[in-house]
């Protein structure tokens, strides 16, 4: 076939021009044994990832190819395919490992790889508009409102992690302090200069967030914490205290439910006493640590959370729901909307059809556009129930506690820093910053384990944070023997 007004040949697929192609398969059944041979492969990868590398570095060959140019001809799906299985699924991060222990990382389900799947099938946009998304969105705002004791008419909105829900939190927070008119005047209008206050130990994206609204991270006050690692309520109040002397506008306490380093957690009836009698907003950074709110027992950690004005959480940690899946809750859900509803011409709602409905989750942060990220959150609690996630949260600090005592026992070890949830922070006794790094690197690269590493008290401390549902108390085991065996190792090279 050639063009007629050129007459070059005009590309073909079946005979057809690809000009007037769908981007559907030409061969359906072909495409259908391909996609069903690619996820029996992901099911048996997750079946069997303990037999793999917790990690493995890319090799320099496999990551020169992304540096190609763009591909402007199609490729052979089964091509492609095969590209995946080769050159991306053995050296990506490792957070599906039992034995993967660095940062904070949740390990996702295989029915939360389903969900993903089904969502993206749909490929239903749910940033507005009259369809079931929405609703499912709603039941997911009721659920976690019921959770933590919010009312039930809270307001909610999924985003892509607990660093952007802490931002939409402060930028309410911020709005509602110095009214609406600051969304059209800016800050230079605001009479005073805003303050805010949370601890030593906050999550780095909290003084972040203040940047990116404006406020600047130099009005967030780093307040000291205990031996606990909790912020030190009488240094807060005498911090608001002074700031109110000196002329600012104190107008937001950010406690912590779970600190990054080291999983402690603030008092959270103390700050919201404090919030109360200030006159200031509550908002919670409970990244991982809130969600303990699902369990009998390890509730009483986050008592008070049900006061604050706002939380933000991610359901990629400690619910396994896959990347990414973060959740910003609002008790006074006109607050949210006032902070973001756009009523441009194009998003004006309907009586009825398509463009109908009240609220749409663009009226409730940033983005217009978004995907279904409810839907895997919903698979996940309606597969698995609140208890069971409940239970694997239990296991996860037992699986800690479990290891603090292993390492306790051996003097080559020191836990430096209370278990209070789920992370273990040690060194190796007696020897350098540089030592411990080295181990963990070490570790890493041997692909038996994962740890990260954090500085406390301004050294280097190894750091295990047992996140992953299949960790247990045998892999802690495991990790304390490849421990060791790294340990000797690094003395070797040291002595020898
Ligand atoms: C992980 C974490 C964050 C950041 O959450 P993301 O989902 O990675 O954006 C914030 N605060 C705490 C306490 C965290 O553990």
């Amino acid at each position: 076939m050639r063009d007629v007004s050129t007459g070059d040949p005009v590309p073909t697929a079946h005979g057809v021009p690809l000009a007037d192609r769908s981007l559907d398969p030409d061969d359906w059944q072909r495409f259908r044994e391909l996609s069903h041979r690619a996820l029996d492969d992901m099911i048996d990868h997750l079946q069997t990832i303990e037999g793999r590398p917790v990690w493995q570095p890319a090799p320099q060959a496999v990551r020169a190819r992304f540096d190609r140019p763009l591909p402007r001809k199609s490729r052979d799906l089964a091509h492609v395919l095969s590209d995946f299985r080769s050159h991306i699924k053995p050296y990506v991060t490792g957070n599906t490992h039992p034995l993967f222990m660095g940062w904070v990382h949740g390990a996702g389900t295989p029915v939360g790889m389903l969900a993903e799947m089904l969502a993206a099938g749909l490929n239903a946009n749910c940033g507005g508009r009259n369809h079931i998304g929405i609703d499912v969105e709603r039941q997911m705002t009721r659920w976690f409102a019921e959770a933590f004791g919010f009312p039930r008419d809270a307001s909610g909105v999924f985003v892509t992690g607990t660093s952007m829900a802490n931002f939409l939190g402060l930028l309410i927070a911020r709005n509602e302090a110095l009214g609406q008119s600051v969304r059209a005047d800016g800050l230079r209008a605001a009479s005073a200069q805003l303050t805010a206050y949370t601890s030593s130990q906050a999550h780095g994206c909290i003084a972040q967030a203040l940047e990116l609204s404006g406020i600047g991270s130099r009005n967030l006050r780093l307040v000291p914490v205990d031996a606990a690692g909790a912020m030190r309520h009488d240094r807060l109040a005498a911090a608001i205290a002074e700031d109110r002397r000196q002329g600012y506008l104190p107008f937001l306490i950010v406690g912590t439910a779970g600190t990054v380093n080291t999983g402690a957690m603030d008092d959270l009836h103390v700050l919201a006493d404090i919030a109360e009698e200030q006159n200031l907003w509550f908002h919670v950074d409970g990244a991982f640590g809130a969600l303990v709110a699902l369990s009998k027992r390890l509730r009483p950690l986050v008592a008070g959370i049900e006061r604050a004005q706002s939380i933000a959480f991610d359901l990629h940690k400690w619910a396994h729901v896959p990347y990414d899946a973060g959740f910003l809750l609002v008790r006074d859900a006109e607050a949210h909307r006032r902070t973001f509803s756009n009523r441009a011409a194009y998003l004006q709602r309907a009586p009825r059809g398509l463009g109908a409905g009240e609220v749409w989750p663009c009226d409730l942060g940033p983005d217009l556009s978004r995907g279904f990220r409810a839907l895997k959150a919903w698979f996940t609690l309606e597969t698995f129930g609140a208890d069971r996630i409940a239970a694997s949260i239990e296991r996860s600090c037992r699986v800690a506690r479990h290891l603090e005592r292993r390492l306790r026992k051996l003097p080559m070890f020191e836990v430096v820093a209370p278990v209070a949830l789920n992370i273990v922070c040690f060194r190796v006794r007696g020897a350098s910053d540089k030592m411990q790094e080295a181990l963990v690197m070490d570790l890493q690269e041997r692909g038996v384990a994962a740890p990260s590493l954090t500085v406390l008290d301004g050294r280097t401390t190894i750091r295990a944070a047992i996140v992953n549902h299949r960790t247990t108390t045998r892999h802690a085991d495991l990790f304390v023997e490849h421990l060791l065996a790294s340990v000797l190792a690094q003395l070797q090279a040291e002595t020898g």
